[in-house]
Protein backbone atom coordinates (compact mmCIF):
# COMPACT_ATOMS: atom_id res chain seq x y z
CA UNK A 1 0.00 0.00 0.00
CA UNK A 2 1.02 3.64 -0.40
CA UNK A 3 1.72 5.64 2.56
CA UNK A 4 -1.08 7.99 1.63
CA UNK A 5 -3.40 5.08 1.70
CA UNK A 6 -2.34 4.19 4.77
CA UNK A 7 -2.53 7.65 6.11
CA UNK A 8 -6.08 7.39 5.31
CA UNK A 9 -7.08 4.45 7.06
CA UNK A 10 -5.05 4.93 10.48
CA UNK A 11 -6.99 9.04 10.53
CA UNK A 12 -10.58 6.96 9.79
CA UNK A 13 -9.22 4.20 12.21
CA UNK A 14 -10.07 1.63 10.07
CA UNK A 15 -6.86 0.17 10.93
CA UNK A 16 -4.41 0.73 13.70
CA UNK A 17 -0.85 1.60 14.26
CA UNK A 18 -0.13 -1.50 15.45
CA UNK A 19 -1.61 -3.25 12.65
CA UNK A 20 0.37 -1.75 10.07
CA UNK A 21 3.42 -1.43 11.92
CA UNK A 22 3.26 -5.48 12.56
CA UNK A 23 2.47 -6.38 8.64
CA UNK A 24 5.53 -4.44 7.69
CA UNK A 25 7.42 -6.00 10.45
CA UNK A 26 7.17 -9.43 9.33
CA UNK A 27 7.64 -8.68 5.35
CA UNK A 28 11.11 -7.46 7.12
CA UNK A 29 11.51 -10.42 9.20
CA UNK A 30 10.47 -12.34 5.81
CA UNK A 31 12.74 -10.65 3.60
CA UNK A 32 15.92 -9.20 4.81
CA UNK A 33 18.07 -12.28 5.27
CA UNK A 34 17.99 -12.55 1.47
CA UNK A 35 18.11 -8.60 0.31
CA UNK A 36 20.18 -7.22 3.11
CA UNK A 37 18.45 -4.05 3.28
CA UNK A 38 18.71 -3.15 6.88
CA UNK A 39 21.45 -3.20 9.25
CA UNK A 40 19.85 -2.45 12.48
CA UNK A 41 16.00 -3.36 12.73
CA UNK A 42 14.71 -2.12 16.31
CA UNK A 43 14.04 -4.33 19.78
CA UNK A 44 10.06 -4.45 20.40
CA UNK A 45 10.13 -2.00 23.05
CA UNK A 46 11.17 0.64 20.92
CA UNK A 47 9.17 0.08 18.16
CA UNK A 48 5.85 -0.44 20.41
CA UNK A 49 6.54 2.78 22.02
CA UNK A 50 6.80 4.72 18.89
CA UNK A 51 3.42 2.81 18.06
CA UNK A 52 1.20 3.47 21.54
CA UNK A 53 2.54 7.46 21.12
CA UNK A 54 1.14 7.69 17.33
CA UNK A 55 -1.75 5.38 18.02
CA UNK A 56 -2.18 7.92 21.12
CA UNK A 57 -1.83 10.94 18.95
CA UNK A 58 -4.56 9.70 16.05
CA UNK A 59 -6.70 8.85 19.11
CA UNK A 60 -6.75 12.26 20.41
CA UNK A 61 -7.24 13.98 16.93
CA UNK A 62 -3.41 15.30 16.90
CA UNK A 63 -2.72 14.30 13.60
CA UNK A 64 0.21 14.49 11.71
CA UNK A 65 1.29 13.44 7.27
CA UNK A 66 3.59 10.92 8.96
CA UNK A 67 1.57 9.92 12.05
CA UNK A 68 1.70 6.05 12.64
CA UNK A 69 3.72 5.31 9.06
CA UNK A 70 6.37 2.95 9.69
CA UNK A 71 9.80 4.57 8.10
CA UNK A 72 13.32 3.13 7.42
CA UNK A 73 16.43 5.32 8.05
CA UNK A 74 19.19 5.61 6.34
CA UNK A 75 22.39 4.02 8.63
CA UNK A 76 24.54 7.22 8.12
CA UNK A 77 21.65 9.17 9.84
CA UNK A 78 22.30 9.34 13.59
CA UNK A 79 19.26 8.15 15.97
CA UNK A 80 20.47 8.21 19.53
CA UNK A 81 21.16 5.16 21.42
CA UNK A 82 21.45 3.06 18.29
CA UNK A 83 24.58 2.04 15.92
CA UNK A 84 25.24 4.35 12.84
CA UNK A 85 27.30 2.61 11.51
CA UNK A 86 27.78 4.18 8.12
CA UNK A 87 28.24 0.62 6.74
CA UNK A 88 31.84 1.33 7.70
CA UNK A 89 34.03 -1.11 10.17
CA UNK A 90 35.34 1.99 11.55
CA UNK A 91 31.98 2.92 13.19
CA UNK A 92 30.33 -0.58 13.86
CA UNK A 93 30.27 -0.01 17.73
CA UNK A 94 29.33 3.81 17.74
CA UNK A 95 26.39 4.69 19.26
CA UNK A 96 24.76 8.09 18.24
CA UNK A 97 24.50 10.26 21.38
CA UNK A 98 22.04 12.68 19.55
CA UNK A 99 19.01 12.56 17.24
CA UNK A 100 19.31 14.16 13.73
CA UNK A 101 17.02 16.57 12.75
CA UNK A 102 15.26 14.64 10.39
CA UNK A 103 14.81 11.73 12.89
CA UNK A 104 13.23 14.35 15.49
CA UNK A 105 11.01 15.81 13.19
CA UNK A 106 9.67 12.86 12.41
CA UNK A 107 9.15 10.84 15.77
CA UNK A 108 7.71 14.44 17.06
CA UNK A 109 5.01 13.63 14.24
CA UNK A 110 4.63 10.15 15.17
CA UNK A 111 6.14 8.14 12.60
CA UNK A 112 7.25 4.40 13.20
CA UNK A 113 11.18 4.65 12.57
CA UNK A 114 11.76 0.70 12.52
CA UNK A 115 15.50 0.44 11.58
CA UNK A 116 18.45 2.10 9.72
CA UNK A 117 19.10 0.94 6.16
CA UNK A 118 21.96 -0.92 4.77
CA UNK A 119 24.35 1.55 2.34
CA UNK A 120 28.01 1.95 0.22
CA UNK A 121 30.51 2.69 3.13
CA UNK A 122 30.05 6.25 4.21
CA UNK A 123 27.53 6.49 0.83
CA UNK A 124 30.64 6.25 -1.54
CA UNK A 125 29.19 3.98 -4.50
CA UNK A 126 26.68 3.26 -6.84
CA UNK A 127 25.79 -0.11 -5.99
CA UNK A 128 25.52 -0.51 -2.36
CA UNK A 129 28.57 -3.29 -2.90
CA UNK A 130 30.94 -1.23 -0.41
CA UNK A 131 29.34 -2.02 2.42
CA UNK A 132 30.91 -3.85 5.45
CA UNK A 133 27.85 -5.55 5.93
CA UNK A 134 27.34 -6.89 2.54
CA UNK A 135 25.63 -6.10 -0.79
CA UNK A 136 22.22 -4.91 -0.80
CA UNK A 137 20.04 -7.32 -3.35
CA UNK A 138 17.72 -6.16 -5.76
CA UNK A 139 14.32 -7.22 -5.25
CA UNK A 140 13.11 -6.65 -8.64
CA UNK A 141 15.96 -9.34 -9.51
CA UNK A 142 18.59 -10.80 -6.61
CA UNK A 143 21.12 -11.22 -9.08
CA UNK A 144 20.82 -7.71 -9.68
CA UNK A 145 22.99 -4.48 -7.98
CA UNK A 146 20.18 -2.07 -5.71
CA UNK A 147 22.34 0.87 -6.94
CA UNK A 148 23.94 3.15 -4.29
CA UNK A 149 24.49 4.35 -1.74
CA UNK A 150 21.28 4.02 -0.19
CA UNK A 151 20.53 0.67 -2.09
CA UNK A 152 19.11 -0.44 1.66
CA UNK A 153 16.22 2.28 1.63
CA UNK A 154 15.41 1.54 -1.89
CA UNK A 155 15.19 -1.63 -1.25
CA UNK A 156 12.97 -1.54 1.89
CA UNK A 157 10.23 0.42 0.00
CA UNK A 158 10.45 -1.60 -3.02
CA UNK A 159 10.17 -4.75 -1.41
CA UNK A 160 6.93 -3.58 1.13
CA UNK A 161 9.29 -3.78 3.88
CA UNK A 162 7.67 0.30 4.70
CA UNK A 163 6.25 2.78 2.86
CA UNK A 164 8.88 5.41 3.04
CA UNK A 165 12.48 5.98 3.84
CA UNK A 166 14.89 8.48 4.15
CA UNK A 167 18.07 8.64 2.30
CA UNK A 168 21.37 10.50 1.45
CA UNK A 169 22.14 12.04 -2.12
CA UNK A 170 25.85 13.61 -2.75
CA UNK A 171 26.14 13.05 -6.31
CA UNK A 172 22.74 10.49 -6.99
CA UNK A 173 22.53 8.19 -4.43
CA UNK A 174 18.79 8.78 -3.82
CA UNK A 175 18.01 8.52 -7.51
CA UNK A 176 19.82 6.09 -8.64
CA UNK A 177 18.49 3.22 -6.50
CA UNK A 178 14.92 4.53 -6.58
CA UNK A 179 15.73 4.45 -10.63
CA UNK A 180 17.12 0.56 -9.92
CA UNK A 181 14.51 -0.21 -8.15
CA UNK A 182 11.34 0.97 -9.47
CA UNK A 183 10.60 3.50 -7.08
CA UNK A 184 10.67 7.03 -6.67
CA UNK A 185 13.40 9.65 -4.53
CA UNK A 186 13.53 13.09 -4.29
CA UNK A 187 17.31 14.81 -3.80
CA UNK A 188 15.68 17.74 -2.85
CA UNK A 189 17.63 21.67 -3.27
CA UNK A 190 20.83 22.01 -1.14
CA UNK A 191 19.45 23.92 2.37
CA UNK A 192 15.73 22.52 1.90
CA UNK A 193 16.47 19.65 4.44
CA UNK A 194 18.62 19.75 7.57
CA UNK A 195 21.42 17.72 7.29
CA UNK A 196 22.45 18.27 11.23
CA UNK A 197 22.91 14.68 12.08
CA UNK A 198 23.93 13.38 8.89
CA UNK A 199 27.11 12.20 8.75
CA UNK A 200 29.13 14.34 6.31
CA UNK A 201 30.52 12.89 3.07
CA UNK A 202 30.93 15.93 1.11
CA UNK A 203 29.30 18.74 2.84
CA UNK A 204 28.87 21.03 -0.23
CA UNK A 205 26.71 18.43 -1.98
CA UNK A 206 24.98 15.92 1.15
CA UNK A 207 21.57 16.44 1.00
CA UNK A 208 19.07 13.99 2.86
CA UNK A 209 15.52 13.25 0.98
CA UNK A 210 12.79 10.91 1.12
CA UNK A 211 11.93 7.89 -1.34
CA UNK A 212 8.69 6.04 -1.82
CA UNK A 213 6.30 4.44 -4.07
CA UNK A 214 4.00 7.87 -4.96
CA UNK A 215 4.57 11.55 -5.25
CA UNK A 216 1.93 12.24 -2.65
CA UNK A 217 3.91 10.09 -0.53
CA UNK A 218 6.62 11.87 -0.67
CA UNK A 219 5.23 15.23 -0.50
CA UNK A 220 3.79 13.88 2.76
CA UNK A 221 6.84 13.03 4.73
CA UNK A 222 8.24 16.31 2.87
CA UNK A 223 5.92 18.50 4.93
CA UNK A 224 7.59 17.45 7.98
CA UNK A 225 11.48 16.82 6.94
CA UNK A 226 12.16 20.01 5.11
CA UNK A 227 12.48 23.82 6.71
CA UNK A 228 15.23 25.91 8.41
CA UNK A 229 17.08 24.45 11.50
CA UNK A 230 19.01 26.40 13.25
CA UNK A 231 21.65 23.51 13.47
CA UNK A 232 21.80 23.43 9.85
CA UNK A 233 23.84 27.00 9.07
CA UNK A 234 23.27 25.69 4.95
CA UNK A 235 19.18 25.24 5.68
CA UNK A 236 17.58 27.61 4.22
CA UNK A 237 15.75 30.58 6.08
CA UNK A 238 12.86 31.82 4.20
CA UNK A 239 11.17 29.29 2.43
CA UNK A 240 7.23 28.07 2.50
CA UNK A 241 6.70 24.27 3.34
CA UNK A 242 3.48 23.60 1.66
CA UNK A 243 3.69 20.42 0.57
CA UNK A 244 0.32 19.42 1.56
CA UNK A 245 -3.11 20.60 3.08
CA UNK A 246 -5.11 20.19 6.37
CA UNK A 247 -6.26 17.42 4.93
CA UNK A 248 -3.37 16.06 4.22
CA UNK A 249 -3.84 15.85 0.31
CA UNK A 250 -0.97 17.54 -1.76
CA UNK A 251 -1.17 21.31 -2.14
CA UNK A 252 -0.48 21.01 -5.98
CA UNK A 253 -1.27 24.12 -8.12
CA UNK A 254 -1.06 22.51 -11.48
CA UNK A 255 -3.83 20.19 -12.79
CA UNK A 256 -2.82 19.45 -16.03
CA UNK A 257 0.61 19.25 -18.05
CA UNK A 258 -0.53 21.21 -20.94
CA UNK A 259 1.64 24.14 -22.26
CA UNK A 260 4.71 22.97 -19.56
CA UNK A 261 8.09 23.53 -21.43
CA UNK A 262 10.27 20.46 -20.83
CA UNK A 263 13.48 20.50 -21.54
CA UNK A 264 14.77 17.35 -23.35
CA UNK A 265 18.35 17.09 -24.27
CA UNK A 266 17.88 14.83 -27.02
CA UNK A 267 22.16 13.91 -27.42
CA UNK A 268 22.18 12.68 -24.18
CA UNK A 269 18.70 10.55 -24.31
CA UNK A 270 20.34 9.08 -27.50
CA UNK A 271 23.77 8.36 -26.56
CA UNK A 272 25.69 5.34 -27.45
CA UNK A 273 26.39 4.90 -24.33
CA UNK A 274 23.08 4.89 -22.53
CA UNK A 275 20.97 1.34 -23.14
CA UNK A 276 18.82 1.13 -25.68
CA UNK A 277 15.67 0.27 -23.31
CA UNK A 278 16.07 3.27 -21.63
CA UNK A 279 16.81 5.38 -25.10
CA UNK A 280 13.12 3.62 -26.43
CA UNK A 281 11.59 4.34 -23.26
CA UNK A 282 12.71 7.63 -22.94
CA UNK A 283 11.89 8.47 -26.31
CA UNK A 284 8.39 7.08 -26.34
CA UNK A 285 7.73 9.12 -22.99
CA UNK A 286 8.44 12.39 -24.85
CA UNK A 287 6.33 11.47 -27.92
CA UNK A 288 3.61 10.90 -25.05
CA UNK A 289 4.24 14.06 -23.69
CA UNK A 290 4.40 16.11 -27.02
CA UNK A 291 1.21 14.43 -28.15
CA UNK A 292 -0.41 16.17 -24.70
CA UNK A 293 0.32 19.77 -25.54
CA UNK A 294 3.58 20.11 -23.74
CA UNK A 295 6.32 21.53 -25.65
CA UNK A 296 9.81 20.00 -26.00
CA UNK A 297 12.15 21.90 -26.19
CA UNK A 298 15.95 20.73 -27.48
CA UNK A 299 18.35 21.51 -24.69
CA UNK A 300 22.08 20.93 -24.48
CA UNK A 301 24.95 20.81 -21.68
CA UNK A 302 27.62 21.67 -22.89
CA UNK A 303 29.96 20.57 -20.15
CA UNK A 304 28.83 17.77 -19.35
CA UNK A 305 31.73 15.61 -19.72
CA UNK A 306 33.38 17.49 -17.54
CA UNK A 307 30.83 17.10 -14.33
CA UNK A 308 32.18 13.73 -13.17
CA UNK A 309 36.04 14.48 -13.21
CA UNK A 310 34.69 17.84 -11.35
CA UNK A 311 32.53 15.92 -8.95
CA UNK A 312 35.07 13.17 -7.87
CA UNK A 313 37.87 15.80 -7.22
CA UNK A 314 35.35 17.60 -5.63
CA UNK A 315 33.77 14.69 -3.50
CA UNK A 316 36.77 13.24 -2.71
CA UNK A 317 38.21 16.28 -1.23
CA UNK A 318 35.74 17.05 1.00
CA UNK A 319 35.67 13.49 1.99
CA UNK A 320 39.31 13.79 2.78
CA UNK A 321 38.52 16.06 4.72
CA UNK A 322 35.89 15.11 6.67
CA UNK A 323 36.50 11.31 7.56
CA UNK A 324 39.86 12.82 9.09
CA UNK A 325 38.07 12.18 11.93
CA UNK A 326 37.93 8.69 12.70
CA UNK A 327 40.99 8.38 13.95
CA UNK A 328 40.70 5.64 16.22
CA UNK A 329 40.90 8.01 19.32
CA UNK A 330 37.44 10.17 18.56
CA UNK A 331 35.34 8.27 17.18
CA UNK A 332 34.28 4.19 16.65
CA UNK A 333 37.06 1.83 16.18
CA UNK A 334 40.50 1.70 18.06
CA UNK A 335 43.01 -0.92 17.31
CA UNK A 336 45.25 -1.42 20.08
CA UNK A 337 47.05 -4.28 19.15
CA UNK A 338 49.49 -5.42 16.07
CA UNK A 339 51.16 -8.02 15.29
CA UNK A 340 50.26 -9.33 19.14
CA UNK A 341 52.43 -6.01 20.49
CA UNK A 342 50.42 -3.27 22.12
CA UNK A 343 50.62 0.07 19.68
CA UNK A 344 52.39 2.69 21.61
CA UNK A 345 52.39 5.75 19.93
CA UNK A 346 49.61 7.53 18.78
CA UNK A 347 50.31 7.98 14.92
CA UNK A 348 50.82 4.23 14.64
CA UNK A 349 47.44 3.57 16.78
CA UNK A 350 45.82 6.04 13.96
CA UNK A 351 47.44 4.67 10.77
CA UNK A 352 46.60 0.94 11.75
CA UNK A 353 42.96 1.92 12.62
CA UNK A 354 42.68 3.60 9.39
CA UNK A 355 43.83 1.08 7.67
CA UNK A 356 41.62 -1.92 8.63
CA UNK A 357 38.57 0.51 9.61
CA UNK A 358 38.18 1.64 6.15
CA UNK A 359 37.14 -0.45 3.28
CA UNK A 360 38.91 -0.15 -0.26
CA UNK A 361 36.67 2.29 -1.97
CA UNK A 362 36.68 4.97 0.73
CA UNK A 363 40.67 4.55 0.79
CA UNK A 364 40.72 5.41 -2.62
CA UNK A 365 38.89 8.30 -2.16
CA UNK A 366 40.76 9.62 1.03
CA UNK A 367 44.20 9.13 -1.16
CA UNK A 368 42.45 10.63 -4.11
CA UNK A 369 41.43 13.98 -2.14
CA UNK A 370 44.11 14.59 -0.13
CA UNK A 371 46.29 14.50 -3.30
CA UNK A 372 43.98 17.05 -5.32
CA UNK A 373 44.07 19.35 -1.72
CA UNK A 374 47.90 18.82 -1.68
CA UNK A 375 49.78 22.18 -2.44
CA UNK A 376 51.37 22.19 -6.05
CA UNK A 377 47.93 20.49 -7.24
CA UNK A 378 45.43 22.36 -5.24
CA UNK A 379 45.30 24.93 -8.06
CA UNK A 380 45.55 22.15 -10.67
CA UNK A 381 42.89 19.89 -9.81
CA UNK A 382 40.14 21.22 -6.51
CA UNK A 383 40.28 24.95 -7.41
CA UNK A 384 39.65 23.79 -11.61
CA UNK A 385 36.85 21.49 -10.61
CA UNK A 386 35.42 24.42 -8.52
CA UNK A 387 35.49 26.52 -11.73
CA UNK A 388 34.00 23.75 -13.90
CA UNK A 389 30.93 23.86 -11.35
CA UNK A 390 30.41 27.21 -11.40
CA UNK A 391 30.07 26.86 -15.35
CA UNK A 392 28.07 23.54 -15.01
CA UNK A 393 25.71 25.53 -12.56
CA UNK A 394 25.25 28.03 -15.46
CA UNK A 395 24.74 25.20 -17.65
CA UNK A 396 21.40 24.68 -15.82
CA UNK A 397 20.73 28.56 -15.36
CA UNK A 398 20.42 29.45 -19.20
CA UNK A 399 18.13 26.56 -19.41
CA UNK A 400 15.76 27.21 -16.59
CA UNK A 401 15.25 30.69 -18.82
CA UNK A 402 14.32 28.81 -21.02
CA UNK A 403 12.16 26.22 -19.73
CA UNK A 404 10.04 25.07 -16.77
CA UNK A 405 12.03 21.37 -15.90
CA UNK A 406 14.17 18.83 -17.33
CA UNK A 407 13.51 15.59 -18.33
CA UNK A 408 16.43 13.08 -18.44
CA UNK A 409 17.25 9.16 -17.74
CA UNK A 410 18.59 8.82 -14.40
CA UNK A 411 21.26 6.41 -15.18
CA UNK A 412 22.54 5.38 -18.26
CA UNK A 413 22.18 1.75 -17.97
CA UNK A 414 19.50 -0.38 -16.29
CA UNK A 415 20.60 -2.14 -12.87
CA UNK A 416 23.69 -4.35 -13.97
CA UNK A 417 24.83 -7.56 -11.91
CA UNK A 418 26.45 -8.16 -8.90
CA UNK A 419 30.17 -7.95 -9.32
CA UNK A 420 29.99 -6.60 -12.66
CA UNK A 421 31.68 -3.49 -12.47
CA UNK A 422 32.87 -3.51 -9.04
CA UNK A 423 36.28 -4.16 -9.82
CA UNK A 424 36.50 -0.84 -12.33
CA UNK A 425 36.35 2.00 -10.72
CA UNK A 426 36.01 4.51 -13.95
CA UNK A 427 32.89 2.45 -15.24
CA UNK A 428 31.32 2.66 -12.07
CA UNK A 429 31.39 6.65 -11.43
CA UNK A 430 29.74 7.16 -14.75
CA UNK A 431 26.72 5.65 -13.60
CA UNK A 432 26.30 8.74 -11.71
CA UNK A 433 27.33 10.91 -15.13
CA UNK A 434 23.77 12.25 -15.52
CA UNK A 435 23.08 12.70 -11.29
CA UNK A 436 25.99 15.01 -10.06
CA UNK A 437 25.48 17.76 -11.79
CA UNK A 438 22.38 18.13 -10.56
CA UNK A 439 24.21 18.28 -6.57
CA UNK A 440 27.06 20.14 -7.85
CA UNK A 441 24.14 23.10 -8.88
CA UNK A 442 22.30 22.38 -5.76
CA UNK A 443 19.22 21.52 -7.60
CA UNK A 444 16.41 19.83 -6.80
CA UNK A 445 15.82 16.28 -8.69
CA UNK A 446 13.21 13.02 -9.03
CA UNK A 447 13.82 9.66 -10.17
CA UNK A 448 10.30 8.50 -11.56
CA UNK A 449 9.89 4.67 -12.81
CA UNK A 450 8.59 4.19 -15.76
CA UNK A 451 7.68 0.57 -16.66
CA UNK A 452 8.61 -0.46 -20.04
CA UNK A 453 8.74 -3.60 -21.34
CA UNK A 454 10.02 -6.25 -18.68
CA UNK A 455 11.76 -3.25 -16.62
CA UNK A 456 11.70 0.04 -14.87
CA UNK A 457 13.80 2.60 -16.47
CA UNK A 458 14.44 5.73 -13.93
CA UNK A 459 13.28 8.81 -15.35
CA UNK A 460 14.88 11.94 -13.82
CA UNK A 461 13.35 15.49 -13.46
CA UNK A 462 14.94 18.37 -12.94
CA UNK A 463 13.60 21.87 -11.36
CA UNK A 464 14.94 25.10 -10.39
CA UNK A 465 15.46 25.73 -6.76
CA UNK A 466 12.75 25.32 -4.53
CA UNK A 467 10.90 23.77 -6.95
CA UNK A 468 10.53 20.38 -5.51
CA UNK A 469 6.50 20.65 -5.30
CA UNK A 470 6.37 21.27 -8.63
CA UNK A 471 8.54 18.40 -9.72
CA UNK A 472 6.10 15.63 -7.26
CA UNK A 473 2.92 17.72 -9.12
CA UNK A 474 3.98 16.71 -12.87
CA UNK A 475 5.02 13.55 -11.52
CA UNK A 476 1.75 12.87 -10.16
CA UNK A 477 0.10 14.08 -13.75
CA UNK A 478 2.81 12.09 -15.20
CA UNK A 479 0.72 9.14 -13.38
CA UNK A 480 -2.40 10.08 -15.04
CA UNK A 481 -0.84 10.41 -18.69
N1 LIG B 1 28.05 7.42 -6.52
C1 LIG B 1 28.43 8.69 -6.01
C2 LIG B 1 29.67 8.56 -5.15
O1 LIG B 1 30.11 7.48 -4.93
C3 LIG B 1 27.30 9.33 -5.27
C4 LIG B 1 27.19 8.91 -3.87
C5 LIG B 1 26.13 9.64 -3.11
O2 LIG B 1 25.29 10.33 -3.66
N2 LIG B 1 26.20 9.52 -1.81
O3 LIG B 1 30.23 9.53 -4.72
Amino acid sequence: MKAKDILKQLITKKISVKEVTQKYLENINKKNSILNAFITVFDEDFINEQVEKAQEMINKGNLTPVVGLPIAVKDNINLKGYPTTCASKILSNYVSPYNATVVEKLMYSGAIIVGKTNLDEFAMGSSNENSYYGVVRNPLNLEWVSGGSSGGSAVAVSADMVPLSLGSDTGGSIRLPAAFTGIYGLKPTYGMVSRFGLVAYASSLDQIGPMGKDPQDLALIMQVIAGYDPKDSTSYRDITIDFINENFEPNFELDSLKGLKIGVPFKIINDEGVDKIIRDCLNEFINTLANNEIEIIEIDFPYLSYSIPAYYIIASSEASSNLARYDGIRYGLRIEHFQDKLIEDTRTLMKITRGQGFGLEVKRRIMIGTFCLSSGYYDAYYKKAQQVRTLIKQDFQKIFNKVDLIIMPTSPTLPFKIGEKINDPIKMYLSDIYTVGVNLSGLPSLNIPIKYQDFYVGVQLIGNYFKEKFLLNVANLINLL
